[in-house]
């Protein structure tokens, strides 16, 4: 809002006067018909309340403003103003446009910043300096960050016990949801389709493996081993509600007729390597474990084939592969880009 006339170093002309502040012209704008220029803050506040010149009253609106002559502009950038400071002792003598800057740094400004020296390290205006006392400002902070760990400490705890009864209420609709497809054909055919999209969609996303040994194959895992899987599925970002159902599913009891027994699997050893395998990750154990997802398999035989996925873990031989092949069948690419149709 222009530049303390009292300030500015010799004379100055009077078409550098802004006629609202009445002191020097700061970022200078003229009104295209008349020519009378104006600090740009000062004629843009005046146009918020009327449309016309201050000085001749003809009409001016803010479309009218241009900006000021470059003779206008020589002669501002040959003025020198004095700091605000200089009765504190700054002796600076400097362009306009370097001002604004110099006051808000000037060491003589006494609200500028410093950093205290005795020891706390605290940034403090410095006419508050002399008053300042290190260990009551450290004080002060200590207790201010108390508050404010034990604020949120009760958000924290809050947080949990929402997330408590959120929890709570899922399982709830869970075993809703579990017992509505069991009594509900329709639900259950529904509850298929989205558990069929929700496997595809996290599985399609592991990486493609490759069975080197196939007779690895641990069929019947323990308990012990079940946990590890839950903990793997956990880990890979399988759909919470479908980690208990596939967990089960890497036991031969599960798994597709052709692959019920041992026998059954020697009877189909050679099609075995006709799967498309997925990565998940490896039991703590080290034992490679990898998912066959049905969407996957869609060229598989029905008796090899399973329904949603299994799992399997093996003792080793399982390398992760690159695809060097188009995935067969046109169930996965199906699964993937139509919508559900439900
Ligand atoms: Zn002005
Ligand atoms: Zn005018
Ligand atoms: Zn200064
Ligand atoms: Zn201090």
């Amino acid at each position: 809002m222009g530049y303390d006339l009292s300030c500015i170093v010799g004379h100055v002309d009077e078409e550098l006067i802004c006629p609202i502040c009445a002191d020097v012209l700061e970022d200078p704008v003229q009104a295209s018909g008349c020519e009378h220029a104006f600090c740009r803050a000062c004629i843009e506040k005046w146009l918020k309340q009327k449309h016309i010149c201050p000085v001749d009253r003809l009409e001016l609106s803010p479309s009218h403003l241009i900006g000021a002559s470059r003779l206008m502009r020589n002669m501002l950038a040959r003025l020198k103003i004095r700091c605000c400071f200089a009765e504190n002792g700054c002796s600076a003598l400097l362009p306009l446009d370097e001002f604004r800057a110099h006051v808000i740094a000037c060491e003589h400004n006494p609200k500028v910043v410093v950093v205290c020296t005795k020891g706390c390290g605290m940034k403090v205006p410095k006419d508050e300096l002399a008053s300042h006392n290190c260990v009551f400002e450290l004080r002060e902070m200590v207790q201010s960050q108390i508050n404010e760990i034990s604020e949120l400490k009760d958000m924290q705890t809050h947080q949990e016990m929402r997330i408590d009864v959120q929890r709570r209420e899922l399982e709830l609709l869970q075993y809703y949801i579990a017992a509505l497809r069991s009594t509900n054909p329709l639900i259950r055919n529904i509850g298929e389709q989205l558990d069929r999209y929700a496997v595809m969609q996290w599985g399609g996303s592991l990486p493609l493996a490759r069975v080197r040994t196939w007779g690895s194959l641990i069929s019947t895992p323990d308990s012990a081993m079940h946990m590890l899987v839950r903990e793997g599925l956990r880990a890979c970002g399988c759909p919470m509600h479908l980690v208990n159902l596939m967990v089960d599913r890497c036991h031969e009891d599960r798994w597709p007729s052709g692959l019920l027994t041992l026998d059954s699997r020697r009877e189909n050893a050679h099609r075995l390597v006709q799967y498309v395998t997925r990565m998940l990750p490896s039991l703590i154990t080290g034992k490679p474990c990898i998912v066959i997802l049905n969407g996957d398999n869609g060229h598989m035989p029905e008796n090899l084939r399973p329904t949603l996925a299994m799992i399997m873990i093996f003792v080793d031989g399982v390398d992760e592969s690159r695809p060097e092949y188009e995935l067969p069948g046109d169930f996965h690419s199906d699964i993937r880009n139509t919508p559900l149709n439900i």
